[in-house]
């Protein structure tokens, strides 16, 4: 399931939009201004925004120009929502790092379109997918995780980190970005609690023969490697 914040003033967009959005089954977080979109961003990063340009005070654009020079927000999907239709406007849109630009009045069936094709190329942990990477499957939907044939067995918090590292497979991530991606808590969550869950998620996989798979990168993090260290220490 994903977590997605709609910044749209006028009511009845975003109303028919967060309807249709939790229809399909996403969690929805409404703003009606930049400042309201920074503060729920500030709390919980989600995994997607649905931007319109044209808000009261500070603009669309202003927003999604400011979250890509910020080093937490730089990498958060963006579609931007407009009705200007220009072609110059689509590309200052992009330009502005949007990642995706839909004009007014559009079709939801497009925009949950547009939603999916944007998460599977910038955010696949929000989607349902199987993922499989050096024999290790994890199916989110039947929430099965196999190695080499072997079940494995994962507490909710295990699943959510692994299948967080392995759609993010060979990055390596702060202790700081994986509270943010995994926990949505990046302000009141101590970093030891990641260690604890590494350490959980390592000895759920040691029996099945994979706990090398996750590698602690030190004075960094962590991340999902394909294939053992072999390098001496
Ligand atoms: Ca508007």
């Amino acid at each position: 399931m994903s977590q997605i914040l709609v910044v749209e003033d006028e009511l009845a967009i975003a109303e028919l939009v967060s309807i249709n959005l939790r229809h399909a089954g996403h969690e929805v977080t409404l703003a009606a201004s930049a400042e309201q979109a920074q503060a729920a961003v500030d709390a919980v990063l989600p995994d997607l925004v649905v931007l319109d340009w044209m808000l009261p005070g500070e603009s669309g654009l202003s927003l999604a120009r400011r979250w890509r020079a910020d080093e937490r927000t730089r990498g958060l999907p963006v579609i931007m929502l407009t009705a200007r239709g220009s072609e110059v406007d689509k590309i200052s849109g992009l330009d502005a790092g949007a990642d995706d630009y839909l004009t007014k009045p559009f079709s939801t069936q497009e925009l949950m379109a547009r939603i999916r094709a944007v998460l599977r190329r910038k955010a696949p942990e929000a989607l349902d997918d199987a993922v499989e990477i050096a024999g290790l499957r994890m199916d989110p939907a039947t929430r099965r995780v196999l190695f080499a044939g072997k079940d494995i067995r994962l507490g909710a918090t295990e699943f959510r980190l692994l299948h967080f590292l392995m759609t993010h497979p060979e990055r390596v991530h702060s202790r700081r970005q994986l509270l943010d991606r995994v926990w949505g808590d990046h302000v009141f969550i101590e970093e030891r609690t990641v260690d604890v869950h590494v350490k959980r998620l390592r000895d759920a996989l040691a029996p099945a023969g994979c706990a090398w798979m996750i590698e602690t990168v030190r004075g960094v993090g962590y991340r999902l490697v394909r294939q053992p260290d072999t390098m001496p220490a």
